[in-house]
């Protein structure tokens, strides 16, 4: 692994065996993930972004050991600047690196267990880890509690009260501050603010950048919200069918998409002003196929307004089109692109 390089996911893949019959025999295979490569640097926000069933959750499960993989490796820099392979890792060793892999969910309501104290919630992984964070005494572990609490920006004395005091966002923070507990390096968060107000998503997502900032986390953000992305990502990573369809700087992302399936995306984001919604030229029709039985060729020809005979049979590789920019397509040379980017220049997306 390079200096500086946190996770190294190479050529990851998922698939679940389909069983049915009276003998369970095997008939068939979903193909959630495959051979899924990228990096993430100490401290950089990296974005997967997709439709529902582009396979970002069983990708993200599978780093975490949710699931075993299929095939490929994924490489975690710790601490202590040693290289691990997650995917391979016997569950025993995998225990002790758990304190630096965490997770922030989707739910805040269900995340939090209702029947603990925050100053129990929050306090369980410092006891877990007492050791390793130098919080060895009830009362060191207390005092902690009312640091993280300041940090997410609550009142100290919210230790002392149960989730169901708290409103939607508060409970995010509250399990943001149980995530930031045990020091993590990479945070995988799976659609942190999408069960929130629209009102309280923008605080949590400046809360999540800052504190990403100031720790130096690298984080695995995992949405199906442009406008989110844009608001904490250094890099985006669009998946389709489980497969990665275009990698990018952020902003080039935004500005110059190279592949058709981001166009369409980009030009779904809502817009205020109609006449700009009236000039949309990239329509994503259709829906996501099974990835019990993917296209042939490439997977977005089925939905593709550009697709030729070539898309129908042969499946594009990802191919560096610039500086840190990839895409799978074909056509990409061709393509003209920039009438969906034009647009989401337009679009605000800071709250
Ligand atoms: Fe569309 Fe063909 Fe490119 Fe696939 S390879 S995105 S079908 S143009």
């Amino acid at each position: 692994m390079r200096p500086g390089i946190l996770l190294d996911v190479r050529n990851l893949t998922k698939h679940f065996p389909v069983r049915s019959g009276p003998f369970q025999r095997q008939s068939g295979t979903v193909r959630a993930v495959t051979d899924v490569s990228f990096q993430l640097s100490e401290g950089e926000s990296l974005s997967l972004v997709g439709e529902s069933g582009c396979g970002k959750t069983t990708l993200a499960r599978t780093l975490l050991r949710g699931y075993e993989a299929t095939a490929g490796s994924a490489w975690f820099r710790t601490e202590e600047d040693k290289a691990f392979d997650l995917l391979k890792l016997p569950r025993r060793r995998l225990k002790p690196l758990r304190r630096q892999l965490q997770m922030i969910f989707q739910d805040p309501y269900s995340s939090l267990n209702p029947r603990m104290t925050v100053q129990q919630i929050i306090g369980e992984p410092l006891r877990i880890h007492a050791g390793e964070l130098g919080v060895p005494t009830r009362e060191g572990r207390r005092e902690r509690v009312r640091e993280l609490l300041l940090q997410v920006g609550l009142r100290p004395e919210a230790a002392r009260r149960y989730p169901h005091a708290f409103s939607g966002g508060e409970r995010q923070r509250i399990g943001i501050a149980r995530t930031l507990a045990t020091r993590p390096r990479l945070v995988v968060a799976d659609e942190p603010v999408s069960a929130l107000d629209v009102s309280v998503q923008a605080q949590i997502l400046n809360l999540m950048l800052e504190l990403q900032n100031r720790y130096r986390i690298g984080m695995l953000l995992l949405t199906h919200n442009l406008m989110v992305v844009r608001h904490v990502s250094d890099r985006v990573a669009v998946m389709y069918l489980g497969r990665i369809m275009e990698t990018a700087p952020t902003e080039t992302l935004f500005t110059s998409p190279g592949h058709p399936y981001t166009a369409a995306l980009l030009d779904a984001i809502p817009r205020p002003d109609p006449r700009v919604r009236n000039r949309s030229r990239i329509k994503l029709g259709g829906v996501v196929p099974s990835p019990r039985n993917p296209p042939s060729g490439c997977p977005f020809h089925p939905r593709c307004v550009h697709a030729r005979d070539r898309c129908r049979n042969d499946l594009p590789e990802l191919e560096q089109i610039a500086s840190g920019h990839q895409v799978r397509c074909h056509l990409w040379r061709e393509l003209d692109l920039n009438g969906a980017a034009a647009f989401s220049r337009r679009t605000p997306v800071d709250q």
